[in-house]
């Protein structure tokens, strides 16, 4: 190990309570996507922490996603950048936690967003630091913050995202910090997801005639068969997760509300998924019937392919130089903003953060003692990889 990541090594175990407390109270600042002025109370109160740190920063705003940020240290560093993210919305309805929502219990700290995704923030912001303090001045290390990722960025209508690839343009590597397993391993392939509101119209009358009416739940019971009857966990999927319809038994339908999400591990499957949908939409399995459907969201996918897979084996090969047990590699049927700077071709990691289980639910918990260690990984890669 050089004397530089020594150097760094030490200064993390020296800050990491202070980053504990930025991530306690990131998390007690609730951030439910859709709550705009709670996410952008987080990105204001990380906002405060890089101004403090002397970091570039550039924000940009929108009416109804969370504003985003990117955070840059040494901007005028010779290597190439190196981009670091995470997101600072969660999917958690105010108040569920209680108050504080955010507690301590032993190694583990519990709380809305410990894992998912704002404790991967302040594991960053720590990194950040512990290079500054150490006289680290070699490439641009960006810290890119996202405000709608657990809703795929509709509420940006996506800009979230644009946002994210220009400002991690021109990047080495970039590292996205959702957290990672206790088994430790880097993900580098996730699905993409496309979402659907389907609206069947058929005919409504009265169930003594049924056969003079035309079905929408009906029609909607056919489609669902034909969406859901090749799901194949290794590749495409189709779920219907939500249907709206009906008034009484002895009423025709006439009208029914289908939403259904499908994920795919490639464009190539994306293409013959959308194919599948538009065909099944198209077509009217009871006669009478007819359906439109309104895309609700869209996904792309983190392809596992070779880039990703070289970034896995650098980070892998500074890890033993430096004394770290090396990772493994994960493919998840999850989707992550990761897809976008990976497709703009940037080698792109996902889980490289707090370790930590149960997010999305109330026992969303995050080992402490794992944001010092994870810490260590991101800053021996900033230090040490070859570009
Ligand atoms: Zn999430």
């Amino acid at each position: 190990m050089n004397e530089l990541t020594k150097k760094v090594f030490d200064k993390i175990d020296e800050l990491s309570d202070k980053y504990l407390n930025v991530l306690i109270d990131a998390c007690n600042i609730e951030s439910k996507t859709e709550d705009k002025e709670g996410v952008d109370k987080v990105g204001a109160y990380f906002a405060a922490i890089a101004e403090n740190m002397g970091y570039v920063i550039k924000k940009r705003e929108f009416e109804k996603a969370g504003n985003v940020y990117s955070f840059t240290c040494n901007p005028t560093g010779k290597k190439k950048p190196i981009s670091l993210s995470g997101h600072m919305d969660t999917v958690h309805k105010k108040g569920i936690f209680g108050y504080p929502t955010t507690k301590i219990d032993g190694d583990y700290v519990y709380g809305p967003g410990v894992n998912d995704c704002k404790g991967n923030i302040a594991v960053e912001l720590l990194v950040m630091e512990a290079l500054k303090s150490c006289g680290y001045d070699e490439r641009p290390v960006k810290l890119i913050l996202q405000s709608d990722e657990e809703v795929n960025s509709y509420l940006s209508d996506q800009k979230s995202l644009e946002f994210m690839v220009e400002e991690a343009k021109g990047s080495a590597a970039f590292l996205n910090a959702e957290n990672i397993g206790a088994e430790r391993k880097l993900t580098i392939g996730r699905k993409g997801i496309t979402a659907h509101k389907i609206t069947i119209t058929g005919k409504k009358f009265h169930a003594g005639w049924c056969t003079k009416g035309a079905s929408a739940i009906k029609e909607a019971a056919y489609k669902i068969i034909e969406f859901e009857k090749d799901n194949d966990n290794d590749a495409i999927t189709f779920n219907c997760g939500i249907i709206n319809s009906g008034t009484a038994t002895n009423i025709v339908p006439d009208l029914c509300e289908l939403f259904v999400e499908y994920r795919f591990k490639n464009m190539e499957q994306k293409k013959i998924a959308d194919e599948k949908f538009k065909k099944i939409v198209e077509t009217s399995y009871v006669e009478g019937t007819h359906a439109e459907a309104e895309r609700i969201s869209n996904r792309l996918p983190l392809e596992p392919d070779e880039k990703n897979k070289n970034l896995v084996n650098t980070i892998n090969d500074i890890c033993k130089q430096v004394g770290i047990e090396p990772f493994g590699m994960a493919e998840t049927p999850g989707g992550a903003d990761s897809a976008y700077p990976s497709l703009a071709g940037i080698p792109t990691v996902d889980s490289i953060g707090i370790e930590g289980s149960g997010c999305h639910t109330l026992n969303e918990c995050a080992r402490i003692s794992s944001m010092a260690e994870m810490a260590k990984v991101v800053a021996a890669v900033i230090i040490n990889f070859p570009e």
